[in-house]
């Protein structure tokens, strides 16, 4: 059961996970934070607990090591959620596809709402992204 409305749907808490980034995709995420781009002027608020989010941002390559730790955080969420895959990396596994020690991209564990590609993904497209999830989740939210 979720705590958001359709009318509370502008404000949504987000929660970032670093799978297993080079730290290029983290830092243009965290970059929406900061006063260049600052994201909260829109109602966005990141969170650190999965309970409290209704989006989840994801960065970096799947792997067995984070696998279920990403499994847990997406359980622990609150529904409806959104999940977005961040950069190359979080959608299908970017330049470390093929390496032995990676699964792929985040929807290899998890569903994925909203992929931003890009090596590493522009502020200006997670932001976007995040805007685009919001619709879907208002469409699951009047339709419930
Ligand atoms: S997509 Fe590029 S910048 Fe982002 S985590 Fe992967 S290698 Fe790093």
């Amino acid at each position: 059961m979720s705590f958001l409305k359709t009318s509370q749907i502008k404000s949504p808490w987000l929660m970032h996970f670093d799978c297993g980034s080079c730290n290029g995709c983290d830092i243009e995420t965290l970059a929406c934070l900061t006063p260049m781009y600052d994201v909260e002027r829109f109602g966005i608020i990141n969170v650190g607990n999965p309970r409290h989010a209704d989006v989840l941002v994801v960065t970096g390559t799947v792997n067995p090591r984070n696998a279920q730790v990403l499994k847990n955080i997406y359980e622990q969420m609150p529904t409806p959620k959104l999940v977005i895959a961040v950069g190359a990396c979080g959608c299908s596994g970017g330049v470390f596809r093929d390496a032995p020690n990676v699964i792929g991209g985040v929807d290899k564990i998890i569903p994925v709402d909203v992929y931003v590609p890009g090596c590493p993904a522009k502020p200006e497209a997670i932001m976007d992204a995040v805007v685009t999830g919001l619709a879907k989740l208002k469409g699951i939210l009047e339709a419930s």
